[in-house]
């Protein structure tokens, strides 16, 4: 045994890390594993303060984002991504040992990863399979012992969005439970946001990035919206200069006029984009699983490992999404642009062109 396992926090050994898109794959030109844009855009970088440390928020970047979703500066909190959003609630919230946070899978993994780390418990709530809606019956009574619920719309994998009532009824129902919508693809459906009902709840906690529509994951930035009670207490658990100043002037450049005409007409290509293959997809041996409000598309086909391997051979990454409760041969593919997507279709009709 080595000194690190020997040491290693107990809950840790069965502890296995998020296998990112990133880690799991490599290699191949055309990326389309991880609901990233396929648009890099250009911003103009200052240094004259890198001697400095950056703020521990910083009021331009909160206020731009405070205005573009439609809530108030206090109800901001910037931070590394939203996957640390989803840290700093389990870590603020969660008593190692004996609290428990909610998943509704399939749905995204760093929830339950992160709990797992912290050694908070993870309940699972599946969605019903019949329509990848809230099955509000498992989950109304499971969320009495709950600190926190992680509710994923649009949901990553699926790709659909959960009904407003039924997240109304969750909020409505758990008053001692924070109910957390993880809303990082917002942008390609934004008339779905609940942004609005942070008025209403004081128990609701959205979660926004800019690492997918915004088309900056390398900068790591992202959001957590809630009244400021709740922001306060994540504050406490936040390290005191999370966003590289770099981030910060990357980031007040995307929420800006010009960054946010950018994004609208980004938005609107890669829903172009993805009209145009679903048109494509339909006509192969593919079953879509569920309507997609995301940049991405799941579907179920007869040999998941299979067609990944060989549209890899072909340079394309995808992502298998097999081992999700429910998703047994799903793949999930992100939208690319004209070209990703036309190497796509070329490397799936070869394929099924020689299978079928
Ligand atoms: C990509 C993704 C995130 C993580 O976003 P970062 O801001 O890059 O950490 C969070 N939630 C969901 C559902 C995602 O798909």
């Amino acid at each position: 045994m080595s000194i690190a396992q020997k040491l290693q926090r107990e809950h840790l050994a069965e502890v296995v890390p998020y296998a990112s898109a990133r880690r799991t794959m490599s290699g191949g030109s055309v990326w389309l594993n991880a609901n990233e844009s396929p648009y890099s855009n250009d911003y103009q970088l200052n240094s004259d303060n890198l001697n400095r440390y950056p703020a521990f928020q910083s009021t331009e970047l909160n206020q731009s984002y405070a205005e573009y979703a439609g809530v108030n500066e206090q109800q901001v909190m910037s931070c590394r991504g939203s996957d640390e959003a989803i840290e700093l609630l389990i870590r603020a919230f969660c008593e190692p040992g004996s609290d428990q946070i909610i998943v509704c899978p399939p749905t995204y993994g760093m929830y339950a990863i992160s709990a797992q780390t912290h050694g908070a418990a993870v309940k699972q709530i599946p969605l019903r399979t019949a329509d990848w809606q809230l099955d509000l019956e498992a989950l109304l009574p499971a969320l009495q012992q709950t600190k926190l619920v992680f509710l994923c719309s649009p949901s990553n994998p699926l790709g659909n969005t959960l009904a407003s009532a039924d997240i109304q009824q969750v909020l409505e129902t758990a008053k001692n439970t924070l109910v957390v919508v993880d809303e990082a693809y917002i942008e390609f459906c934004p008339d779905a946001t609940l942004a609005t009902w942070l008025e209403r709840y004081p128990n609701l906690v959205i979660l926004r990035t800019l690492s997918k529509a915004f088309a900056l994951a390398g900068a790591r930035c992202g959001f957590a919206l809630a009244n400021s009670d709740i922001i306060e207490v994540l504050k406490k658990v936040l390290a005191p200069y999370p966003l590289p100043d770099l981030t910060v002037q990357v980031a007040v450049q995307a929420l800006s006029r010009t960054g946010l005409q950018r994004l609208q007409q980004q938005v609107s290509s890669i829903l172009e984009q993805r009209a145009q293959l679903l048109q494509q997809l339909s006509a192969l041996p593919m079953q879509i699983v569920a309507d997609s409000d995301t940049n991405f598309i799941l579907l179920q086909v007869d040999n998941a490992s299979e067609l990944i391997d060989y549209v890899k051979q072909q340079g394309v990454l995808i992502r298998n999404q097999s081992a999700q409760v429910g998703l047994a041969e799903c793949v999930r593919i992100s939208v690319g642009n004209n070209t990703e997507n036309r190497q796509l279709i070329a490397a799936l009709n070869s394929f099924y062109g020689e299978s079928l």
